[in-house]
């Protein structure tokens, strides 16, 4: 059936500035993308780029979307004729519970522009839209059994020593049993040493490197930092084959993040993990496709956000309740919504834990 597709822009503003190895973060534009269908049903959906750090404007992605409106706006349930010798229905993912239509659908705008931060608002908006038509949650569309919880990891923001272990003195007080630091950036050791001091012996401490460290220099500042404890590194340098370097020198487990778009980072065994993002992947169909193809690699998954909206951290936590229920997932980086005004209590964990919202489809209203 065809749809009629709005778009809304806003900016959310974070409480406190992140500062990372690419630079400091304040504000997030997010556009708001709204699926209607003529049974009246909307599902929502959210594109949230974040330049700097995956190098897609908000011109790029608002052109991305002006060409899925075409296609969805023109869709009629008839197959559209092949491009290129192929059909845009090929290589389609499996229907499932997004119906045929809906992953035909996705296949079209995906064979109008492949942009996956736009794909992404187009898939959360057919998920969210499949879930209310079917009155479920959209974890329970994902398999039969999803996770009752999902564990979270607190993230650290501040960049001085004494501000970041009073925020990880929080962190543990509420119950988290992982933070996530990131470093790469002024006096690492001083700010690791008084975080961990700050957590005690019994919560993991995760480090995020944002790919700022050459091979060498990534080794070294491991090496050093690693009598604090740490559970893992998340992108110390850039790339594959640097990260496979580090890995092969380096006893702390090493996870693959911005590196794992790159070609064969599904399949390769780089990185002992892989952290997955809605955005990145295109949506929930995407991500649940790549994890897949990770686990089947002998490497672990957990899932993270690019700091999203409402929407794409309630789509994140659907997708790690069903990914978790075969077994409980690292910590997964989607305890960011709280960071922003206005969203203190919005999907907010408690005791390091986050709950998938219960409501049909995503179960949240758009920001
Ligand atoms: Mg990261």
């Amino acid at each position: 059936m065809s749809m009629e597709m709005q778009l809304h822009r806003h900016t959310l503003t974070l409480s406190d500035p992140l500062r990372t190895a690419h630079g400091e973060i304040s504000r997030r534009e997010i556009v708001t993308v709204a699926l209607r269908g003529r049974d009246g049903v909307t599902g929502w959906g959210e594109c949230c780029p974040l330049e700097h750090y995956d190098g897609v404007s908000m011109e790029r992605a608002l052109l991305a979307l002006s060409r899925h409106r075409e296609v969805v706006e023109g869709w009629d349930s008839t197959p559209p004729p092949a491009r290129n010798g192929r059909t845009a229905r090929g290589g389609a993912l499996a229907a499932g519970a997004l119906g045929a239509d809906g992953a035909a659908l996705l296949a079209a705008c995906r064979a109008a522009d492949p942009l996956p931060q736009a794909l992404a608002a187009i898939d959360l908006a057919l998920w969210d839209r499949a879930g209310r038509l079917q009155g479920k949650p959209v974890a329970m569309l994902l398999v039969d059994a999803p996770a009752q919880r999902v564990v979270v990891n607190a993230t650290i923001s501040a960049p001085d020593p004494e501000r970041a272990a009073a925020q990880a003195a929080c962190a543990a007080a509420q119950g988290f049993s992982c933070v996530k630091l990131k470093v790469g950036f002024g006096d690492d050791e001083r700010r690791v040493a008084a975080v961990r001091e700050s957590l005690g012996a019994n919560v993991a401490l995760r480090l995020d490197a944002n790919g700022a460290w050459s091979v060498e220099e990534a080794v070294e500042r491991i090496r050093a930092l690693e009598p604090f404890g740490i559970e893992l590194v998340e992108e110390p340098t850039g790339g594959l084959e640097a990260i496979r370097q580090v890995q092969q020198r380096v006893d702390t487990p090493i996870a693959i993040d911005e590196s794992a778009d790159q070609r064969g980072a599904l399949t390769q065994r780089v990185g002992q993990l892989v952290c997955l993002k809605i955005s990145r992947c295109g949506g929930i169909a995407g991500l649940l496709r790549s994890a897949a193809l990770v686990q089947a690699s002998g490497r672990s998954v957990y899932l993270a956000s690019t700091l999203d909206g409402p929407l794409g951290i309630a789509a994140a936590v659907h997708a790690a309740a069903a990914l978790a229920g075969d077994g409980p997932l690292p910590a997964c980086g989607l305890a960011t919504l709280p960071m922003f005004e206005g969203f203190e209590r919005a999907l907010a964990p408690r005791g390091g834990e986050l709950v998938p919202p219960g409501g049909p489809g995503l179960g949240v209203s758009p920001a």
